[in-house]
C-alpha cells in the first residue's frame, strides 16, 4: 500500500489542534469506505438508557476533545495512522424516539462498513448501540469480547418486558448467536444488584466475570493474561463502557459506580490486548451533560486511541506485511 493512502492529522505548522472541523483525532471525514482500513464512527443515541440519559451527546464531545490526541502511542510505539488508513466516517443514522428503528438504522450502517472489509471503532451512545454493531461484525460467526464495565449488561428485560436497553445487550447478543459467551470476559463488574441472581445468566452461559475485587486481588498483569486466555485466538471485539472507570476519572456517565479502575489501569489493560485478533471496538456511555469539565470526553477519546492502536496492529498482522 502506498503511504499516500494513509491520512494523517493536519500538520501543526499549518493547522493548530484547536482549529479546523472537529473530526475524530483531526482525521479527514471520508464516505468512501474502499479507501479505509479502520473507520471511526459516532452513534449519537441514548434511547436504551434506563436512568440518566445524555450519551447521545457523546460523539460530538469526544470528537472535540480528540483534538488533543497525537500520532504515536508513547508506551507501545504504535503509530496507527502509519499502519492503517483511518478516517472519521461520521455518525450513524438514529431515531431518537424509536428503539427498534434505531437498531435497524445502526445495523445497516455497520453492515456497509463491515462488508467493505473495514474495521469499525465507535463512540457511543449508550451500551445498547453495541448490539447492532455486533449484528454486523458477528454476522457470519460468533465472536469473543473483552468487555470493560461496572455492569454485566446481561439483564433479561426492564420495565415489565422491554428487551432492548443498555442493561440487556449482551444477553441478546448471546441469544442471537453473536457472542461466544465462553470467549467473553467482563472486567470491573461491581455495584449493588437489583436481585441476587443478576449475574447468573452471564456466569451460567460461560462468561468470565472479573469483579473489581478480583481485579485488585489478581493484579493487572494477571488480569491481562486471563483476558487473553478467555478471548483466545479467535476474532474478538473490545467494548469499553466508561463507567468501568472510577467516577473520579469519568463522572460524565449515566450509571456511575464508585470503586472502579483508574484511567492508567484501563490504558495498561487495552495495551495488553495487543496481539489478539481484534475485529472492532467501541467506547460507550460518555454522557457530557454530567461532566461540564469535558474530562470524561477526553478519557473517551484517549481510550479510543488506545483501542485504535491495538486494532491497527491487528489489521497489520492480518495483512501480513
Ligand atoms: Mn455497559
Ligand atoms: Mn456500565
Amino acid at each position: 500500500m502506498d503511504d499516500r493512502d494513509r491520512a494523517q492529522p493536519p500538520d501543526l505548522n499549518t493547522m493548530p489542534r484547536f482549529a479546523g472541523v472537529p473530526s475524530f483525532m483531526r482525521l479527514p471525514v471520508e464516505s468512501d469506505y474502499t479507501k479505509l482500513d479502520i473507520a471511526l464512527i459516532g452513534v449519537p443515541w441514548d434511547g436504551g438508557t434506563t436512568n440518566r440519559a445524555g450519551a447521545r451527546h457523546g460523539p460530538r464531545e469526544i470528537r472535540n476533545m480528540s483534538s488533543l490526541i497525537r500520532r504515536i502511542n508513547h508506551a507501545t510505539g504504535l503509530a496507527p495512522f502509519d499502519l492503517c488508513r483511518v478516517a472519521d466516517v461520521g455518525d450513524t443514522p438514529v431515531n431518537p424516539i424509536n428503539v427498534i428503528d434505531t437498531l435497524d438504522r445502526v445495523h445497516d450502517f455497520y453492515d456497509q462498513i463491515v462488508k467493505a472489509g473495514v474495521v469499525p471503532l465507535s463512540a457511543g451512545g449508550d451500551h445498547l448501540v453495541t448490539l447492532p454493531i455486533l449484528r454486523a461484525v458477528a454476522a457470519r460467526w460468533p465472536v469473543g469480547m473483552v468487555h470493560f464495565d461496572a455492569h454485566s449488561d446481561t439483564t433479561d428485560s426492564y420495565f415489565g418486558g422491554e428487551k432492548y436497553t443498555h442493561g440487556t445487550p449482551f444477553r441478546r447478543a448471546v441469544e442471537e448467536g453473536l457472542l461466544d459467551p465462553k470467549r467473553v470476559v467482563q472486567i470491573g463488574i461491581r455495584g449493588a444488584l437489583f436481585d441476587a441472581g443478576d449475574l447468573d445468566f452471564a456466569r451460567d452461559s460461560g462468561m468470565r466475570i472479573i469483579t473489581i475485587e478480583e481485579f485488585h486481588d489478581l493484579g493487572i498483569d494477571a488480569v491481562i493474561a486471563e483476558a487473553r486466555r478467555v478471548a483466545g485466538d479467535g476474532p474478538t471485539y473490545v467494548s469499553f463502557d466508561v463507567d468501568g472507570l472510577d467516577p473520579v476519572y469519568a463522572p460524565g456517565t449515566g450509571t456511575p459506580e464508585i470503586g472502579g479502575f483508574t484511567t492508567h489501569e484501563a490504558q495498561r489493560m487495552i495495551r495488553g490486548l495487543q496481539g489478539l485478533d481484534l475485529i472492532g471496538g467501541d467506547v460507550v456511555e460518555v454522557a457530557p451533560p454530567f461532566d461540564p469539565s469535558g474530562n470524561t470526553a477526553l478519557v473517551g477519546a484517549t481510550l479510543m486511541f488506545e483501542i485504535l492502536c491495538a486494532l491497527a496492529d491487528a489489521v497489520d498482522r492480518r495483512r501480513g506485511d
